[in-house]
């Protein structure tokens, strides 16, 4: 075992890894990166078909990104925002608020003010610290209640956990957490009440939608208003929720559910720290249902995949609860020892620059293409049950029996093995339990994406060999 893997196996503790697992071989010690490639430091490729935890835009080494964190960095890497201003930090806010206000949207005022902060966990943390102390000031809501989707991830601060509902992730720290509310999110694919359709499925098996979900979160806002204490916000992945399985929301839900909200009172608060930055067709994936929330969480993709940085956009009316005398403190107690750093915001500005050149919009509409053409062998696969394709973003769901929809057991680590052997073909993803996520960079190359779906294929077809259904 070389000297990298042998101080990893000794000191480093990895995150959302069983590392008894991880012990007992020995790990992947990348090198280099280049475009949508990387390499380990034996020399062997990879296609990092999930940029990298769903943070790289534009590939790995991009020029342009290099140049601008080269150029800061010749200047200051970084300073304080507490007491401090600075250049890119303040040309990122105003970039983040011209590209973030859709001018279709109706309904609320644009988001205008940006909070800069370190990761997606910290950008819903600070989200939630807003809408709180704002709705308890404006409102005069005693205590504020919020409610988000059922298998919700938003990160892994204690805040963030608390909106979460997912319990292998969050049961284990519910006493340090405090209570939000659940209501059922979309789930077509395994909805309680109308089978939805997959390509290959059988038409006796489907039956028509009645928007039962957006129905039960409408009772759920009503009941809750009888309470006396209506839910001051709500929090939501838009368009699909990654981490529960990359599963999409129908179309107009996002619509309906903000229209709801809405109407009863409560703040929006969008979490587009996987879905912002072009992954869903649009800048962001509120935009492709011209809903504007009050609160917009971004991160992972804020600086192309280069480095740790996060933004809370939100409205004028927000930030003006929180002026007022030095000695009423009223200002908003919160800041991290990197806000606003230099080399982040520097690689931001040149990752929203590429962003949107119109070659960036050619090539992601290339690669929206290509994966669903690709991704259309896959159903012939008799443990794959459902392919979901959202923009750029795909989650495959491996099941027991495609007929019937049975799930593997999570014990039975169908994902985890799938993924550990497309390894060996040359192709790098992590499953979220049986689903495998294909989110690859957006110069990935029609062959590239070839070779990610050839990958899976061989992969289920080594684990599961022919598993008859
Ligand atoms: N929100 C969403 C929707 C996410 O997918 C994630 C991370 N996967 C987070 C928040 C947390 O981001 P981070 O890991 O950067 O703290």
């Amino acid at each position: 075992m070389n000297k990298s893997a042998r101080l990893d196996r000794k000191f480093v503790w990895h995150p959302f890894t069983q590392m008894r697992d991880w012990l007992k071989r020995g790990p992947i010690v990348i090198a280099s990166g280049r475009g949508a490639l990387l390499r380990d430091i034996r020399g062997r490729q990879y296609i990092d078909a999930n940029s990298s935890i769903w943070t790289n835009l534009h590939g790995h080494r991009n020029s342009k990104i290099n140049a601008a964190i080269s150029k800061q960095l010749n200047k200051i890497s970084h300073s304080s925002a507490l007491g401090l201003a600075n250049e890119p930090a303040g040309l990122l806010a105003e970039r983040l608020v011209k590209i973030a206000s859709s001018k279709s949207a109706t309904q609320t005022p644009a988001l205008s003010k940006v909070f800069l902060s370190d990761d997606g966990s910290t950008a819903v943390e600070v989200a939630l610290k807003l809408a709180y102390e704002f709705s308890r000031r404006t409102k005069k809501i005693k205590q504020p209640k919020f409610l988000s989707l059922d298998q919700a991830y938003h990160g892994d601060t204690v805040g963030a956990v608390s909106l979460g509902h997912i319990d292998r992730f969050h049961k284990n720290f519910s006493g340090l957490l405090f209570k939000s509310a659940k209501v059922m999110a979309p789930y077509c694919y395994r909805c309680p009440f109308n089978r939805a359709k997959p390509e290959r499925d059988d038409a006796r098996n489907y039956r028509k939608c009645h928007w039962e979900c957006a129905g039960l979160l409408e009772k759920k806002f009503s009941a809750q208003k009888k309470t006396g204490n209506p839910f001051a916000a709500f929090v939501f992945e838009p368009l699909l929720q990654g981490a529960a399985g990359m599963i999409p929301q129908p179309e107009t839900w996002l619509q309906r559910a903000a229209e709801i909200a809405r109407s009863q009172g409560a703040l929006l608060i969008a979490d587009e720290v996987m879905t912002g930055f072009g992954r869903t067709g649009k800048l962001f994936a509120c935009q492709n249902e011209k809903v504007q929330p009050d609160f917009l969480c971004l991160a992972k993709g804020l600086t192309g995949g280069y480095l740790p940085m996060a933004a809370t956009l939100t409205t004028q009316e927000v930030f003006d609860a929180f002026l007022g005398e030095y000695e009423e403190f009223k200002a908003f107690f919160h800041g991290h020892s990197f806000s606003g750093n230099q080399l982040g915001a520097a690689a931001a500005l040149a990752s929203l620059e590429i962003l949107q050149t119109k070659k960036s919009v050619r090539q992601r509409a290339q690669l929206k293409k290509n994966l669903h053409a690709e991704l259309q062998s896959l159903w012939s696969l008799p443990n794959v049950g459902d392919i979901r394709q959202v923009g750029l973003v795909a989650g495959i769901e491996l099941v027991k029996n495609w007929r019937t929809r049975e799930p593997f057991a999570l014990r039975e680590r169908a994902g985890i093995r799938v993924c550990e052997a497309m390894a060996k073909h040359g192709v790098l993803t992590r499953p979220v339990g049986n689903v495998i996520v294909l989110m690859p960079p957006y110069c990935t190359t029609a062959a590239q994406t070839r070779k990610m779906i050839r990958a899976i294929v061989d992969s289920v077809r080594e684990v599961f060999g022919n598993l008859k259904t």
